[in-house]
Parts: C-alpha cells; sequence; structure tokens
C-alpha cells in the first residue's frame, strides 16, 4: 500500500500562488475549499500541480467578476452582456451624481421636500406623448406594479394564449402574473385570438385587458389577432384598464433601419387609445436598466401611490443615465449619443473600412482573419423578424472551441460566435472605440501561440 501524500499548510500554499489581483480573503477562502476536497479525496497531487490547479481556478474566478467585453456576437441588445452600453455624456451624468450630494428628493425652488425624478417624468411623458410617466426598476416589475394595483378587488387579467411568452432565461408572463397575486383568463389559442373571444371572457370579476407585445419571437401563416382599436373599443364599452406591456420601448422609427421591421412606439400605442404601456429602458431606448409606465395621468398617478411602488423605486444613479438618454431624443441628438442607435445606423461599408484597418494592423498571423457577411440581430427579446446585413472578422481555425476560451480569457474578453466551420466576430456590435482593445486581444491570442 502507498503512503498517502500529506495535505499541504494553507500558508505554505499562498506564499507559492505569489500575487494574484484578487483580494485575500477571496483567494484564502478558494485555497480552503479545495484542500477540503483534497482531505476527501483518494489521492493527493503533487505540490507543483495543487498550485497550477489553483492558478487555473484562481484565473476562472477573476473571470466571473463584473467587467467589460467585446461583443463580437452581432446581437445588439445581448441580455447576458448588459443589454444597452450608455452613451458617453449618460455615463457622465451617472458618475457626477455618483460622487456628490444632490437634489434627488429636494426642491430647489422652493427649497422643500421635492419628489423623486420629476423632471425625468416630465421628459418621459413629452417623449411617450403621454399625460404622465413614471421609471421602476425595470419592466418586470413595471408589470407587477400595474397588476397588484389593478387587480386588488377584482382579480383577473384577460391575455391572449398568443401572448403568453417567455423573454429570455425565467422571465415568463404567466408567473409574473401569478406571483403579483392576479388570476390568469387566457383566451384564444397561441395562434388565434379573436375579438370574440375577449368579449366571452369578461365578466364580473375582470379587472384589466393585458396585451403584451409578441417582441422576441416571431409568428407567421395562420395567425390571428385582434386589432388594438377594436380592443380599445371593447375596454372602452366593458369600462376596463387596457394596458399594453412594449417590452422593447423604441421611440425611434425602427423601420428606417434596412431589414428592421416596425416596432410600435409608445406614442401611437397610447394615441390609438391604450390607457398604460410599459418597456424597458435599456432595450432599445438605449438606457440603463429600467422600466417605464406612461399613460393616463389618473392611473399614473395611483400607481406612485402604491406603497409596493416603494420597493421598486429607482436609484439615483439610474435617474441619472435615464435622464441624459430622454434628453438626447427630446433634443434630437440620439442618434448619435446613443450607442445603439448608432450601432444599428452603421453601413456595411463603414463596417468593412473598420474590419480592413483591424486587420492591417494584424502582426504574425499564419492565417490572419479575412472579411466575411454577417447577420446583425437586436436580440434581447427585441425584433425577433430581423436581421440586419454585418461585416464580420472571419477566423478559419483547426479548433474554433480553443480559440473562442482564449479569447474570453483575454484582457478584454472577446465574444464571437462560430457559423459554418468559422469562428466570426461581428463588428457591428464592437463598438468603434474598443476597436485598438480588440486588435490588442486578437493580438495576445496570437503570440501565445496563435489561433
Ligand atoms: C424584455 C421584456 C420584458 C422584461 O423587461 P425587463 O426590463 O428585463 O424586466 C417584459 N415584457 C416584454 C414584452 C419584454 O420584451
Amino acid at each position: 500500500m502507498t503512503t498517502r501524500r500529506a495535505i499541504p499548510a494553507v500558508g505554505r500554499i499562498l506564499d507559492a500562488l505569489g500575487h494574484f489581483p484578487l483580494p485575500r480573503p477571496l483567494i484564502t477562502n478558494l485555497v480552503r475549499q479545495h484542500l477540503a476536497v483534497l482531505r476527501k479525496s483518494e489521492s493527493v497531487p503533487s505540490f507543483d500541480e495543487i498550485i497550477r490547479n489553483l492558478h487555473a481556478a484562481l484565473d476562472d474566478l477573476a473571470l466571473t467578476k463584473l467587467q467589460p467585453v467585446i461583443n463580437g456576437t452581432g446581437i445588439v441588445l445581448h441580455t447576458n452582456l448588459g443589454r444597452a452600453p450608455l452613451g458617453v455624456s449618460a455615463a457622465e451624468s451617472l458618475g457626477a451624481i455618483a460622487q456628490q450630494y444632490n437634489n434627488l428628493e429636494f426642491d430647489l425652488p422652493s427649497g422643500e421636500r421635492g419628489y423623486r425624478a420629476q423632471y425625468l417624468e416630465q421628459c418621459l411623458a413629452l417623449l411617450c406623448e403621454a399625460e404622465a410617466a413614471m421609471v421602476v426598476n425595470n419592466c418586470a416589475a413595471a408589470l407587477v406594479l400595474i397588476l397588484r394595483h389593478f387587480t386588488r378587488r377584482k382579480r383577473q387579467v384577460i391575455i391572449s394564449r398568443g401572448e403568453l411568452v417567455q423573454i429570455g432565461g425565467g422571465f415568463r408572463i404567466p408567473d409574473i402574473l401569478e406571483a403579483s397575486g392576479a388570476q390568469l383568463r387566457e383566451v384564444g389559442t397561441t395562434n388565434r385570438t379573436t375579438l370574440a373571444d375577449y368579449r366571452e371572457a369578461i365578466g364580473p370579476e375582470t379587472a384589466l385587458i393585458l396585451r403584451v407585445h409578441r417582441s422576441n419571437f416571431a409568428m407567421s401563416g395562420f395567425v390571428e389577432s385582434v386589432k388594438a382599436e377594436e380592443l380599445v373599443e371593447l375596454a372602452r364599452k366593458k369600462r376596463l384598464p387596457l394596458v399594453e406591456d412594449l417590452g422593447s420601448g423604441a421611440v425611434v422609427a425602427t423601420e428606417q433601419w434596412p431589414q428592421v421591421d416596425h416596432e410600435p412606439t409608445p406614442a401611437e400605442t397610447l394615441r390609438g387609445g391604450v390607457h398604460l404601456v410599459c418597456f424597458s429602458g435599456d432595450k432599445l431606448l438605449g438606457g440603463p436598466q429600467s422600466g417605464i409606465i406612461a399613460g393616463q395621468a389618473r392611473h399614473v398617478a395611483a400607481l406612485k401611490r402604491e406603497p409596493f411602488f416603494r420597493a421598486l423605486r429607482c436609484d439615483k444613479l439610474i435617474l441619472a443615465a435615464l435622464q441624459t438618454t430622454v434628453e438626447h431624443y427630446l433634443v434630437g441628438e440620439a442618434e448619435a449619443a446613443v450607442p445603439i442607435l448608432t450601432q444599428m445606423r452603421a453601413t456595411p461599408n463603414e463596417l468593412t473600412a473598420r474590419a480592413e484597418k483591424i486587420i492591417a494592423q494584424l502582426r504574425g498571423w499564419a492565417v490572419p482573419p479575412v472579411i466575411g457577411p454577417g447577420r446583425s440581430q437586436l436580440g434581447g427579446g427585441t425584433l425577433p423578424g430581423s436581421a440586419l446585413e454585418s461585416v464580420t472578422l472571419d477566423f478559419v481555425l483547426k479548433s474554433a472551441d480553443d480559440f473562442a476560451r482564449r479569447l474570453r480569457r483575454g484582457k478584454p474578453p472577446v465574444i464571437g460566435y462560430r457559423a459554418g466551420g468559422k469562428f466570426k466576430l461581428d463588428l457591428r456590435t464592437v463598438l468603434p472605440a474598443q476597436d485598438d482593445f480588440l486588435i490588442a486581444a486578437l493580438q495576445a491570442v496570437a503570440s501565445a501561440g496563435g489561433p
């Protein structure tokens, strides 16, 4: 029988690990956990191997830290990659508010207590052509607040089966409804809902009619849904509030972008007679994570009086970034100042010019990348039927998996995708200011053994 190697002491391991750019308690904790596993295992590896394994585990731990990445996926609003990046001035306003006292709830004209987001709400109302607007944490929070408010006395919410959607990981409209205490009354079928379906479902327990914009999937073929104006008329006759969850909340005409469908705006939806709309601040609006509710003033005022609103309200940093983003729209500067709008406008020619410049700066590649075609998507549960012609850097590799892994571990990490046996980086979603960082990250992989 071979004797089992002794488990090394924590102190000796920490010395051998040397400096690592993570807080010491995290490193010690990781070492202790690692040793606890070794104590239970059959055999103990050599000291050098333990150190190697710990280095790899520390590298992985450091990569889990929230940090900037380069998005080469071609998905403009990638929920896993933080959705919309903020513009320079939105980020600056956030920084300024973060580092100083501010008038969050102080009314400077009177010197008395003021109201949070007063100015922003006015800007949002103008942008949405609504009587009033308010802001909460995200669109899911907006829905919860609306549902809780309207289903206090009567519980039933009418919604078409075709709109019971799942948006991204774990966000399901039916679950939100139930979590809010509302009772779901589904009408129609997945592909067909008629006005009669709605009409027949309305009863004494009906509190609200909810429409959900199907922003993350497209349905075609034998599809029938009720026209907005018919539903507005029905809600009016039955004296029921009609709420629409727009999800992505485009306030610009998205059909101006080639190959992109029209996305209903809050203004046109409200003009059509819907009482309240809600949408995300960090999707097509291009702001920070937030949820915006806009519509009839009496409903917005009642929602703001809900005690639960307190639990959903936004922090001053979010309000600062959103305020600057919304002002960009109001002064007509959004196309230049809101990054996702700039990305959507980039033409294949502009992207090709950037690709050529990047390739020209790569040195010592046996097989340099070539320029290829790409299809960018809005993603993030937005405009499913739309894909924009784009430009990619295409890498032909022995192991695309290994290359992708090394780029993810780069400084900064770079995320791409695989298609047709190639590894691709879509330049539409790489922010132009990141081109030099992308070159450096690619160069680092090349000099560490090449792609
Ligand atoms: C994205 C989306 C949501 C969720 O928005 P969050 O801001 O992420 O909470 C809700 N409804 C629809 C229709 C969406 O597209």
